[in-house]
């Protein structure tokens, strides 16, 4: 089965002299608990396809599918239910509240669902994170490594269906990056979640089950089983 599911993704920007071509007609499907990475140069179209498969940004023409429901051609409002209800995001630069402890941007994006964490899996994903001992910390009293382990929790809380990771270790010193990525393989492996990581790393990708290239705004080949991996 499918996570997610794009099938002939067109996206222009600008036009006439201005007019790039983001994506030219890309079609992908994501496996159920499947870890991918996609690679490409600067200017390829990693970040237009990844904030078009999120629901961030839309599409000129082409279908978008997430679990059972379509996106493409959802409102706003439904969009950002959606997006609630079904993804998480980790971010290269974190982003997290600097004036929150960690326990509270972990938590936050249930809040701003209006529902109550499930402490018992807050506690095992705490766990799992090593950060029991940060949780009262606010984010400058913690290293980027445990900064990007909140934002990996904060997006893991809600089991959201599907995880973006927009250059997750991009910010991270290479061992720290390491601990970030077997996680990210971890919560595929054992909770079934889908993860669709972009990076700009081979050593990042290498940890996906699945690396896909893309090339000036198409699908140029894929990876699979990109090297058997010794870590976790
Ligand atoms: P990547 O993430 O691989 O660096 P992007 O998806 O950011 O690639 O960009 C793909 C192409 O679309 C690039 O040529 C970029 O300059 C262009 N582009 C991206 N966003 C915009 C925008 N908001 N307005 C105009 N052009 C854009
Ligand atoms: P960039 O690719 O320019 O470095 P980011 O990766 O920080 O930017 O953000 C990428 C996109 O995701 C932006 O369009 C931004 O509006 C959106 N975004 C940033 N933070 C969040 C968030 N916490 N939740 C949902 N969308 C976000």
């Amino acid at each position: 089965a499918s996570a997610v599911s794009a099938r002939n993704l067109i996206k222009t920007y600008g036009t006439g002299d201005t007019e790039v071509h983001a994506l030219k007609n890309v079609s992908i499907d994501f496996a159920v608990g499947a870890f991918t990475a996609i690679m490409g140069p600067s200017g390829s179209g990693k970040s237009t396809l990844m904030h078009t498969l999120a629901g961030l940004d839309t599409v000129d023409s082409g279908e978008i599918v997430v679990g059972n429901q379509t996106i493409t051609g959802m409102s706003d409002n439904q969009l950002t239910k959606l997006r609630r209800q079904r993804i998480g995001f980790i971010f290269q630069s974190f982003n997290l509240v600097p004036t929150l402890t960690a326990h509270q941007n972990i938590v936050l994006p249930l809040e701003l669902a209006g529902t109550r964490p499930d402490e018992a899996w807050l506690k095992e994903i705490v766990g799992i994170l090593g950060l029991g001992d940060r949780l009262s910390h606010k984010p400058h009293q913690l290293s980027g490594g445990q900064q990007q382990r909140v934002a990996v929790a904060r997006a893991l809380l809600t089991r959201p269906d599907v995880v973006f990771a927009d250059e997750p270790t991009g910010a991270l010193d290479s061992a720290t990056g390491a601990e970030v990525l077997s996680l990210l393989r971890r919560s595929a492996r054992e909770m079934g979640q889908t993860i669709i990581m972009v990076t700009h790393d081979p050593n990042a990708a290498s940890y996906a089950d699945r690396v896909v290239l893309l090339d000036d705004g198409a699908l140029h080949g894929e990876l699979l089983d990109p090297t058997p991996q010794t870590v976790l």
